[in-house]
């Protein structure tokens, strides 16, 4: 275990919702801090860059599309085994198949507008984000 930093995102359906008070209260709860935080209306260009692993996949253009319907929130989390540690609390890509208690099981609206983003590595979080913030916005 070490101290990490990871990715996180309020998605569109979650903030038109009003839930990203809800959602970041269970991410403190959990012991991750922020590290940095602001809340942006992404291009359909950044959509697309941000998810460029995802590009081969069929449901790609849907998942740019719907990211930007509205708002989100990009935000950097701190703490131990903080990677791990949020993709616990987020639970599973599909609501469906998310354990009870966690972020996607009590709000997602889908399994495309499931509330939250979550780096899932260290290499993937260092890259993430990077992609919204520079160093000196990282404030720990
Ligand atoms: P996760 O966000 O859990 O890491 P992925 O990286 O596999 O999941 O997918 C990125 C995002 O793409 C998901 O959070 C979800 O919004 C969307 N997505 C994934 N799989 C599907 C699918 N089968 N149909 C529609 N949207 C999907
Ligand atoms: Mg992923």
């Amino acid at each position: 275990m070490a101290i990490e930093r990871t990715l996180s995102i309020i998605k569109p359906d979650a903030t038109r919702r009003n839930l990203t008070g809800q959602i970041n209260a269970r991410l403190e709860e959990a012991g991750l801090s922020f590290v940095a935080q602001k809340r942006v209306r992404l291009t359909p260009e950044q959509a697309e860059a941000f998810y460029d692993v995802h590009k081969e996949r069929a449901f790609f253009e849907d998942l740019c599309n719907f990211m930007i319907t509205g708002p989100v929130v990009v935000q950097v989390l701190e703490g131990e085994d903080a990677i791990a540690k949020n993709r616990e609390i987020m639970g599973a890509t599909n609501p469906a198949n998310a354990d009870a208690g966690t972020i996607r099981k009590d709000f997602a609206e889908s399994i495309e507008a499931n509330s939250v983003h979550g780096s899932d590595a260290p290499d993937t979080a260092a890259r993430e984000i990077a992609f919204f913030f520079s160093e000196l916005e990282l404030v720990g």
